[in-house]
């Protein structure tokens, strides 16, 4: 069982017992030998199978699978989406600008969301010929035509809408409620593409919606659909075809999910292996019946799906104490390189690189910045560690380094792509000079 690169299995995983637990072919104490820690590891196979999974499910009708780029925006990792055939959702002009440095041919495959564009984002959107602006509101839509108009390049754009449909998440990452501040009400949208129609360098081509994300069932992605499909309907009764429904993004990923061992293959436990490939039929199931006769393209903004399990955060252990009951590892990473735990009490997966052999003991595994914050994992129950040893933080592909942080002047960590049996940095460590660079004294 020397590789698990496919997109159904787990991509850290321990190959025997006793091994250390490697990303694909590589060994991830060999990574951190080459290029210290706090390290962000990626499983460029594991990525690539998954972005194929909704490749297949969507196989039978026109399909585009646009990567959310503020999962993760690694220049490395647009560029290997995009030469298997991705387009990208970006939500703003930084985000665009990668796009175009690492796969200048995609721009025609970008969709543009977001409920703040300034003149200058959408300028750059307009030269660069991006797919769709997903317009947020009617004062966004009228900017855009006086632009498109100056600029003498027609805008396709859709409306994104809110469904008023309710997907249970985090509050902080539900969006598809009238009661939040993204998209247009429904009830309006058939009027504003009406008015549209008589701008001369806007083209009505398709409606968006985005309900939040971590949505782990199908079921609210397919009542969104179901509306926006209405209006495709009615629209198209009054003289307006619209050539793309955009499903938007959200689909949410298993942080429970084991890591597999010789001992117990990952195929054998629960939420195993092929949950990834269920998951995906689930829901291009639902946005297939969803959309009814619907004949035209279909776009989707997976982001956390495609890397959030592909990705780990490999941190050095520091120091371990004892405060009254309660046993600290302090790690070298903290806070500023994955705030999830921090920000949306997120759970994650935490893996002694060499697990050492003894009873488990609960733990908090925490960074050395000044805040009571600053967690990875509370009373976690984990094999002895000591200092010295390496553990990784598992499933952090996703919203990991996209939202890092300099906070206590920490420089970010390295980032390292694992293909096959070849590992290479893809972004080198952050130096104190980078920090310093932009001040002014
Ligand atoms: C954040 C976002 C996504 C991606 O969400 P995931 O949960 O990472 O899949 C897609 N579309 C829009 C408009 C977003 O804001």
């Amino acid at each position: 069982m020397a590789k698990q690169t496919t997109a159904s299995s787990r991509p850290f995983f321990y190959p025997q017992a006793g091994a250390a637990l490697h990303c694909g072919e590589v060994s991830i104490e060999s990574l951190a030998r080459r290029f210290g820690t706090p390290l962000y590891v990626y499983s460029g196979d594991q990525i690539a199978g998954r972005l194929g999974l909704f490749q297949q499910a969507l196989a039978g009708r026109e399909h585009l699978v646009c990567y959310a780029v503020k999962a993760n925006s690694a220049l490395a990792i647009l560029r290997l989406l995009a030469a298997r055939g991705a387009g990208f959702d970006i939500v703003s002009g930084g985000e665009l600008q990668r796009v175009l440095a690492a796969a200048p041919e995609a721009a025609s495959r970008v969709v543009f969301s977001g409920a703040g564009k300034t003149e200058a984002e959408i300028d750059l959107a307009l030269q660069s010929g991006i797919l769709q602006f997903n317009v947020e509101s009617e004062a966004e839509l009228k900017l855009l035509a006086a632009r498109a108009r100056k600029l003498k390049v027609r805008a396709r754009f859709a409306l994104r809408v809110n469904p008023d449909v309710f997907a249970e998440t985090h509050p902080y990452i539900s969006t598809g409620l009238s009661e939040h501040k993204f998209g247009i009400a429904i009830d309006r949208a058939r009027a504003i593409y009406k008015e549209a129609a008589n701008e001369r360098w806007l083209e009505a081509h398709g409606v968006s919606v985005h309900i939040g994300s971590q949505i782990r069932s199908a079921g609210p992605f397919g009542a969104a659909v179901a509306r926006v499909a209405g209006l495709v309907r009615t629209l198209r009764r009054a003289g307006i075809a619209l050539k793309a429904i955009d499903a938007g993004g959200g689909l949410g990923i298993d942080y429970h999910a084991l890591v597999a061992t010789a001992t117990q293959p990952v195929h054998a436990q629960k939420n195993g292996p092929c949950d990834a490939t269920v998951k995906v039929a689930e829901y291009a199931a639902a946005l297939e019946e969803a959309l009814g006769g619907f004949d035209g393209r279909l776009l989707i903004e997976p982001g956390r799906f495609l890397v959030a399990p592909a990705g780990a955060l490999v941190a050095r252990v520091l120091y371990v104490k004892r405060n009254g009951k309660k046993t600290f590892v302090i790690t070298d990473a903290a806070m500023n390189d994955l705030i999830r735990p921090a920000l949306y009490q997120a759970w994650h997966e935490i893996a002694p690189v060499r697990p050492r052999a003894g009873r488990p003991r609960a733990v908090d595994v925490v960074g050395p910045v000044c805040e009571s914050g600053d967690f990875f994992a509370h009373d976690r129950k984990l094999a002895p560690i000591a200092p010295g040893d390496l553990l990784t933080v598992l499933d952090a592909g996703a919203y990991g380094m996209a939202q890092s942080s300099n906070y206590n002047s920490r420089p970010r960590p390295a980032e390292a792509l694992v293909e096959g049996a070849k590992a290479r940095l893809i972004r080198r460590r952050e130096t104190v000079a980078d920090l310093l660079a932009p001040e002014l004294l």
